[in-house]
């Protein structure tokens, strides 16, 4: 079996680049359409809106940043004759999860920015333009839709664009909501209620972006990747024909869609070491999809058996 270094991971963010830019485009737009129109009508929810849809360009425009780089690096890696870079032997991978723990810092900071500044304004809400401030808030909903369809497909497949993804949901919730409010303050002048709507934005974001910082950490940190049993990686290694026994395995997530094994095998007497590494590869990579593996033989019968540190 070949031993494929061309990884699935960098290519799968990078196929939705397009997308991306799209959405970019629309969110900047929206953005700048808002900000003018909260100015114009003086309503603070198409404030935080627009500033929610501001970290929400930045989060795409980081997610692009972060699929081009890690393509450029593997892409410069992989001709053949190319310089090598000795020291970034996994080439940018982890850029995209450092990415999405930047993205989850900023939409923190986005979301308290908003409620201070609403809070400011509880003591004396001022007048508000209910028409005009519906108006943008249906244009910017329709906008969010359009970039939820371009972004959908990714958000399963890449944390980056997955993050993106949330950024958009949550401004779409956003959307609906500024046109609630200026329904609300047609109808009855209540001025308070752009003020309310303002801080619900502000917070409605908060439980995603912390979803999305804890399964960044989770990668940081070299947790077993969700889905993948250890005991049942072990197990099914040690029924290898050949296997004595198995010892320090390690598996973790190097970016999404990219797990890494490294497992010692100590070889019964009569095995034969180079049919039992295939063996061993080709049950890492088909059974539990783990394709970039190391694993250490150590000969039956003779005193090659490590003494290594055991974690
Ligand atoms: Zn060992």
């Amino acid at each position: 079996m070949g031993h494929d270094h061309s990884h699935g991971a960098a290519s799968l963010g990078a196929r939705h680049r397009g997308r991306l830019w799209l959405a970019l485009g629309l969110a900047l737009t929206v953005m700048l359409v808002e900000a003018v129109a909260s100015w114009y009508t003086g309503s603070l929810a198409l404030l935080s809106d627009a500033a929610h849809v501001a970290g929400d360009s930045l989060g795409i425009a980081m997610a692009l940043a972060a699929i081009t780089a890690v393509r450029r690096d593997t892409s410069a890696r992989d001709e053949p004759g190319a310089p090598r870079k000795p020291r970034r032997t996994f080439g940018m991978y982890r850029l995209e999860v450092l990415a999405a723990l930047a993205n989850t810092v900023l939409l923190f900071g986005v979301a308290g920015f908003v409620a201070f500044q609403a809070v400011t304004r509880f003591d004396d809400p001022p007048e508000v333009e209910s028409l005009p401030m519906l108006a943008v808030a249906i244009v910017g909903l329709v906008a969010n839709i359009v970039a939820l369809l371009l972004l959908r497909s990714g958000a399963a497949e890449s944390i980056n664009v997955r993050g993106a993804y949330f950024e958009v949901l949550g401004d779409a919730l956003g959307s609906l909501g500024v046109i609630a409010a200026a329904v609300l303050i047609w109808l009855t002048g209540w001025y308070y209620v752009d003020s309310v709507i303002a801080v619900a934005v502000a917070l409605f974001i908060l439980p995603r972006a912390a979803r999305l910082g804890r399964d960044a950490l989770r990668i940081l940190l070299q947790h077993a990747p969700v889905g993948v049993s250890m005991s049942e990686v072990e197990d099914a290694l040690e029924t290898l024909d050949g296997v004595k026994e198995v010892h320090d395995l390690h598996l973790w997530t190097l970016t999404s869609g990219m797990d890494v094994a490294t497992v010692h095998l100590a070889l019964r007497s009569e095995a034969d070491p180079g049919a039992v590494l295939a063996d061993a590869q080709q049950t890492l990579a088909q059974r539990f999809g783990i394709e970039h593996t190391t694993v250490q033989i150590e000969p039956g019968g003779s005193a090659q058996t490590c003494d290594g540190p055991k974690w």
